[in-house]
């Protein structure tokens, strides 16, 4: 079945064919570490994870190979401004918030990518398209700093498709006397003896934000690769400017030759956001919320539609969870069945990601299992719910893990589940010892923190209260 995505640059859902006979590369841009990630951070990690699994289902190994890069901005001025206020190194700032960020992204599911690569790590790479950059008279030098001349590129803009007008407003931030057009954006400047920073040929300094990945495309999936990935605010002038850095370096070479934007996560109807002070971070989330229903509320929209976060909407994709989870400890005993992806589900994703529609088959997939009546039936259900799952990325767990919520995701989890497997341990002493008093007691203290006890023909299990 042919793949069908929305590309921002012709504004149409485009049949997707890859540039390459044996590989596909997919690049999204990566958090920039000096905090920790929102769930507004999360969507585009959660979507474009949609997105890779698809990928390599569709063009499997070892006649194809999917390269997904997604980069760690570990040079930024937030950064340096974070370490500052924190009195800690920038080499402390970054390292921490990027291992926080590996484990709330892992809490959610998310694959690693196949390649992190770390700007400060490519800083000659920057250097040498600078330099490219200069030599074709696209960039110039003005007082310590190297800027990208707007002008010398006559299709500029073409991915936002802003009038003249709109680019100055949107390069306000940067209006300095020394640039020759207003539009006329940072490649390179210059760094105080306390900043950090790298020798150029245009003096110690470091890099502006775009040429960052405009290096790292380069470096990890070459001049042209398939898809280019991020939330709506980065296409101005974020991806506009990687692209005109890109192709004037490459003779004209399109960089990526789809464009692919997630909508933003709101609250209230406003983007969550730092600057805003309306954000959630994924770890508080997590500490109260398994990473499953996080992400399922995540795809609950379609990625280009906006995204209201409501504690309703997570309360709904944890009871879709409990109900396909509930369909799968029905058939514990029974193993399941190799199952591709059903046509369903992957017929959906292949329509420009439609995860509400692929959600909306996992449920009928779940009501089909909880029909099967034959072990063949079950065997064959249980595969196709799992393979559907492993395509959102759900079902991940056991659904024992499920109903105790000790998956890891929540900080404690594993200690309070120890705690809880000692207190069942004590009953059944108590029982043997013919104490029921004593048991009970243990089973209505449990009660009460919302963990209910079931005894079975092999012990006796537990799980947390819907
Ligand atoms: P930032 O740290 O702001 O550069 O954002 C990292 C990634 O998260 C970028 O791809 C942004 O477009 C995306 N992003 C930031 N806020 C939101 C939001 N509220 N909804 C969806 N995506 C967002
Ligand atoms: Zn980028």
């Amino acid at each position: 079945m042919p793949l069908d995505l929305y590309n921002t640059l012709t504004r149409t859902k485009e049949r997707f064919a890859p540039f390459h006979p044996d590989r596909v590369g997919l690049y999204v841009c990566g958090p920039t570490v000096y905090d920790w990630a929102h769930l507004g951070n999360a969507r585009p990690v959660v979507v474009f994870d949609v997105l890779y699994r698809l990928l390599r289902q569709l063009y499997p190994e070892p006649q194809w190979k999917v390269v997904y890069v997604r980069n760690i901005t570990d040079v930024d001025d937030k950064i340096i401004a974070a370490a500052q206020a924190q009195g800690e190194s920038i080499e402390s700032v970054t390292a921490r918030t990027t291992q926080a960020y590996h484990e709330d992204m892992a809490a959610l599911n998310a694959l690693p990518p196949d390649i992190e690569p770390r700007a400060t790590a490519h800083i000659a790479q920057m250097q040498s398209l600078i330099a490219r950059l200069m030599d074709s008279e696209h960039a110039y030098e003005a007082e310590g700093h190297v800027l990208f001349h707007v002008p010398s590129m006559a299709d500029y803009g073409q991915l936002s498709r802003r009038n003249r007008d709109e680019l100055i407003a949107g390069a306000r931030v940067e209006v300095a006397p020394y640039k020759r057009d207003p539009a006329d954006f940072v490649l390179w400047k210059p760094s105080t003896p306390e900043q950090p920073g790298w020798d150029s040929p245009w003096g110690r300094g470091r890099p502006g934000w775009h040429i960052e990945c405009s290096a790292m495309s380069e470096a990890h999936l070459g001049e042209t690769f398939d898809i280019h990935g991020g939330g709506l605010d980065l296409i101005f002038p974020h991806h506009e400017n990687e692209i005109a850095q890109s192709r004037c370096a490459h003779g004209g070479a399109p960089l990526a030759r789809v464009w692919m934007h997630n909508g933003f996560l709101s609250v209230n109807g406003e983007k969550m956001s730092k600057s805003l002070g309306n954000f959630l971070t994924v770890r508080e989330l997590l500490a109260e919320t398994p990473g499953e229903a996080l992400r399922l509320t995540l795809l609950s929209a379609h990625y280009r539609q906006p995204l209201d976060f409501t504690r309703d909407g997570l309360r709904q994709s944890r009871q879709a969870l409990d109900r396909w989870y509930t369909a799968l400890r029905g058939v514990s005993d029974i193993a399941a069945a190799s199952s591709p992806v059903p046509f369903d589900v992957l017929a959906a994703l292949e329509d420009d990601l439609n995860t509400p529609m692929a959600i909306s088959h996992l449920h009928e997939l779940a009501s089909a299992l909880n029909k099967a009546e034959t072990v063949g039936q079950k065997a064959e259900a249980k595969g196709a719910l799992l393979a559907a799952g492993a395509a959102l990325g759900v079902l991940a767990q056991s659904p024992e893990q499920w109903f105790q919520g000790s998956s890891g995701d929540r900080p404690g989890g594993a200690e309070e589940s120890a705690a809880i497997e000692a207190q069942i341990a004590a009953r059944q002493a108590a029982r043997k010892a013919r104490d029921f008093a004593a048991a009970d007691a243990i089973r209505q203290a449990l009660a009460g923190k919302g963990i209910v006890l079931e005894d079975g023909p092999s012990g006796t299990t537990w799980r947390r209260e819907a």
